[in-house]
């Protein structure tokens, strides 16, 4: 029996399992994982284990939602552009431009998105694991909004808003024990409809990574081959590697496949080979630096605090 806390902290640690998992093989070739056999044993600028960008956002919105109490989205914004300033090995370059403009958190995102017109990365989905956890217990449309708003901050195209708000309800699905891939039209009748015609494809039951119009650090590609992982296997561990093996952007698409799997399969999924190693690096936080037991930690409390 696997309990609802057991699958917030498979969301969470599968998150971060999977970035770590996916980030020496960043904007490799496809299957470059199961070509080199060995896993978890770093590379590419990454030490063995360590977490990205994606993990360490995740844990600085968890932070801010468990010591605020809530949502307070000055506060994840300061801590995002206290992160930034930290120099972190990776950053999105959206995230970068909207977090460093001098714009206030209310504009500085829509801003960047008025001046690019393309703001459909994927760099809202791949910290959404401590988000979805925490605002599961607010239900379908709070969730979604939750996620929405959190996306807002460093995303001005709707479209990431709704693929993350998207991503937040098959989490709360799956963290109910119910299967995340019978939620999809449900979930996307609650899609903005400006954007659920082309979630809808990227979502069907025959869509493949193959099928994907851009590179998969865009939104979209990224939550439908996340979701086709999770579909086309059995395990955590499968769905996962599967993830890292379609190259691209490996660590995100991973990130978000961990959360998507971790939440369906719970933490004693996970091998231990890969959460060993596991570390979060929080820079601009006074060196401080995540193991395992401390995301499972946050997890918990995460699925504690929940908002009602
Ligand atoms: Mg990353």
């Amino acid at each position: 029996m696997i309990t609802r806390v057991d699958r917030a902290v498979g969301a969470v640690l599968g998150s971060a399992a999977g970035d770590a998992l996916g980030a020496p093989y960043e904007f490799g070739a496809a299957g470059e994982l199961s070509a080199r056999g060995a896993e978890m044993a770093g590379g590419g600028g990454w030490d063995p284990g360590e977490a990205t960008d994606d993990t360490q956002m995740a844990v600085l919105v968890a932070e801010s939602l468990l010591e605020c109490g809530g949502l307070e989205l000055p506060d994840v914004f300061r801590r995002f552009q206290r992160w930034a300033a930290g120099q972190p090995k990776d950053i999105g370059l959206q995230t970068e431009d909207v977090l460093t403009n001098g714009a206030s958190w209310e504009l500085a995102a829509a801003l960047h998105f008025q001046i690019n017109a393309r703001a459909a990365g994927n760099g809202s989905l791949m910290r959404a694991a401590t988000s979805a956890v925490y605002f599961a217990p607010a239900g379908q449309e709070g969730t979604m909004d939750a996620a929405r708003r959190i996306a807002a901050l460093t995303h001005g195209d709707r479209a990431a808003w709704e693929g993350t708000a998207i991503l937040h309800e098959l989490v709360r699905v799956a963290l109910e024990g119910s299967d995340p891939l019978a939620a999809l039209p449900v979930t996307l009748a609650a899609v903005h409809p400006d954007h659920r015609e082309r979630y809808g494809r990227v979502l069907a039951a025959d869509w493949h990574p193959g099928l994907a119009t851009e590179f998969n650090g865009a939104v979209w590609p990224c939550l439908g081959s996340a979701v086709w992982a999770l579909r086309t296997t059995t395990t955590f561990a499968g769905a996962v590697r599967a993830a890292v093996d379609l190259g691209g952007d490996t660590d995100t698409v991973a990130a978000v496949t961990g959360i998507l799997a971790g939440a369906r399969y719970g933490r004693a999924a996970i091998p231990e080979h890969w959460t060993a190693p596991l570390h979060v690096p929080l820079p601009g936080f006074g060196g401080r630096v995540l193991d395992a037991d401390d995301l499972r930690t946050l997890a918990q409390r995460l699925a504690a605090a929940g908002s009602p």
